[in-house]
């Protein structure tokens, strides 16, 4: 993939080590929720409980922990709410405070699994939270995605005779290894893997054995080798300090992991698999807060270097290394559609504006939820490209794989290496954006659009455009900067920008979507209403709504027909007493049509196909500080989580 030409280039190392990632694109994996296992002899405990606060940003609404007591009995503690008290308000449930004892866990153990939730099937209770033992008490289970059959598996269950203690999915798996069990643990598991359809990994742990079985077939599993430990993992946070030794598992794969740091892994069907030991490609620092108030705050301040990232490496040969990620593009290309859920739909759409625009190529950004169930039409010369920060989104997937079945030429733009769009699309481009923890995405949402660039300048052959992109790309971490100059106002307006209940941001053309994507920000970590508009479209509905509880967020950058056109539509809101927020980069004149209760923030100029980068940074600000001042969970808002792996 990118890298090829690696010895020309004097950061060659890099780039060799991007390009090891790039090729993992070649290889995939799903779900939402996190899950953990540790065998090893330190206190697994202590290991599970701080792997899931590392996986508490995959789910969050109750958590729990399962593991072989001193006399080999399995236990399960689970709380519902979050791990860590200092996170709840005083007197709120939390698993520390059902494993800790002044500060000290109150179990030991060496074999132990953990799972932090998202509800799919059953509330956010004690008892649907996991891990779910089997009514012997020999097996415990923590699982991450959904068992689409469980109805038929669960009668069939109870009609043997079994109880259920909870209401979910994820239940029927510890009975149905308990049902298979006759003397062999690893064969009970294969056997109910038969059973089993739908997207999930578990793991499971046992009374009659000392070692893990993981299994994994649609939602990610990693394993971490440690010398004389093994953890596995949704991803690998939980061990990147402990070990950067890590395999991916791949679907229809199982683990069993032992003491001592051994383990085998074996297809379902029970067939031996050699796997390759990769190294985790970030360290311990890029999961810490760094300093910032929260992971949110931090994402959004490393957006100069993120960004940077996801084009330095790729420009100085622009032609081969771009293209070696988009092997064997079709000459005459029907059309790019870009494939999409929430803030990555929102890259999509910027996208479509570039690709229609300079590419001349007709093009289109579609929600992916919707168009998997649109039966659309598909032709061999279209280019299909699916971006997903985690690439774990589901309804993406699933577009994903309708349009390769259908044979259209298929990429992705995604940040998490070796994700499982990554690997379906076998091509494409990771943003190298490291880790995004905060489940509102930034980082990520300007990679991509950098990312898209570089696409783009794939299919346009012009030295000049190419060469105009690249020389503004490598202003931006600059400009990204200078938009920090207006943070101390940005905080200090957010109590009077919180006291709106309405939002309506407005931009037009290729800054729409980032009015989309504005709005977004704020439902997601403030919870106020906040609808993202075309500002033309405005005046055709929307206009309606303002009153003195609605603050339009205006957008208005750009060639001089949009900046003008937009600020029209500014025109007909202030001249109906609605008041206004806007982002601009021509705030002398702007001031001319402002209130004293109106506010503005300026952006550096830059150029159309990267005003969306420049743009949406202030709009992250303000949210975020909006949020703090309401006092919101940024990190971790409400119903949300990081990456949704299920339709
Ligand atoms: N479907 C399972 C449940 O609702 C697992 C959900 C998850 O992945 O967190 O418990």
């Amino acid at each position: 993939m990118d890298g090829a030409r690696v010895y020309k280039n004097k950061n060659a190392l890099f780039i060799y080590i991007r390009c090891c990632l790039d090729a993992c694109l070649i290889c995939l994996v799903v779900n939402m929720c996190g899950i953990i296992g540790y065998i090893g002899n330190d206190n697994g405990i202590e290991v599970v409980f701080n792997g899931l606060i590392r996986l508490e940003y995959r789910g969050y609404d109750s958590v729990g922990i399962g593991f072989k007591d001193k006399k080999g009995k399995i236990k399960a503690v689970k709380s519902v709410g979050r791990i860590q008290r200092s996170d709840v308000a005083p007197g709120m449930p939390n698993l520390e405070e059902k494993i800790k004892e002044n500060g000290r866990f109150k179990f030991d153990s060496q074999i132990v699994i953990g799972h932090t939730r998202w509800a799919t099937h059953g509330a956010p209770s004690e008892r649907n939270a996991h891990p779910h033992v089997s009514m012997s008490g020999r097996f415990a289970i923590v699982h991450n995605g959904i068992i689409e059959n469980y109805y038929t598996l669960k009668k069939e269950l109870v009609d043997k005779g079994y109880k259920f203690s909870s209401e979910t999915d994820s239940e029927v798996i510890a009975h149905l290894i308990d049902y298979f069990y006759n003397g062999d643990f690893v064969e009970a598991v294969r056997k109910t893997l038969t059973k089993l359809d739908g997207a999930y990994s578990f793991l499971v742990i046992s009374e009659v054995d000392d070692f893990i079985i993981g299994a994994k077939k649609g939602s990610p599993l990693c394993v971490g080798i440690g010398n004389d430990e093994i953890i596995i993992s949704s991803d690998e946070m939980p061990f990147v300090d402990r070990t950067k030794k890590v395999i991916y598992l791949n679907d229809n794969e199982l683990i069993i992991a032992y003491f001592n740091g051994n383990y085998d892994v074996k297809s379902f069907e029970g067939i031996d698999i050699e796997k390759e030991i990769k190294g985790v490609p970030y360290d311990i620092e890029a999961i810490t807060k760094a300093g910032y108030k929260h992971f949110m705050l931090k994402e959004i301040h490393e957006q100069p270097t993120t960004v940077k990232n996801a084009f330095i490496s790729r420009v100085d040969h622009l032609d081969t290394m771009v293209r070696d990620n988009f092997p064997n593009l079709p000459r005459n290309i029907n059309r790019v559609i870009y494939l999409g859920c929430g803030t990555s739909l929102y890259a999509g759409m910027v996208g479509m504006y570039i690709t229609e625009r300079y590419a001349h190529v007709p093009s289109r950004s579609e929600y992916a939820s919707e168009f998997i169930y649109r039966d659309p039409v598909i032709f061999r010369n279209d280019v299909c490209i699916a971006l997903s920060q985690s690439g774990e989104t589901a309804d993406t997937k699933e577009a994903l794989k309708i349009v390769k079945d259908k044979g259209a030429y298929v990429a992705g733009i995604v940040n998490t290496v070796g994700s499982q769009i990554a690997r379906l699309a076998g091509k494409g481009m990771y943003l190298h954006a490291g880790p995004e923890i905060g489940v509102a995405s930034t980082k990520a949402f300007t990679s991509q659009i950098i990312a898209i660039n570089l696409f783009n300048m794939l299919l346009i052959d012009d030295d000049d455009y190419r060469q105009s992109i690249i020389n503004e790309m490598k202003r931006l971490p600059n400009k990204i900067k200078d938009v920090f100059n207006n943070e101390d106002y940005i905080r200090d307006i957010a109590p009077m920008i919180a006291r709106y209940k309405n939002f309506l941001y407005l931009g037009r053309d290729i800054n729409y979507p980032v009015a989309l994507e504005g709005a977004l920000k704020m439902k997601e970590i403030a919870y106020i209403h906040a609808e993202g508009y075309s500002s033309g479209e405005m005046k055709h509905g929307p206009i309606a709504l303002v009153d003195d509880n609605l603050l339009s967020v205006f957008i208005i950058t750009g060639g001089r027909d949009i900046y003008q056109k937009t600020l029209n539509n500014l025109l007909e809101i202030k001249s109906r007493n609605g008041k206004v927020l806007v982002i601009t980069d021509n705030v002398d004149e702007m001031r001319k049509y402002l209130g004293n209760d109106d506010y503005i923030i300026k952006v550096p100029n830059t150029i159309p196909q990267l005003t969306p980068i420049i743009n949406i940074i202030p709009l992250q600000l303000l949210s975020y500080y909006v949020a703090d001042h309401l006092g919101r969970e940024i990190d971790k808002p409400r119903n949300l989580a990081k990456s949704v792996t299920v339709e």
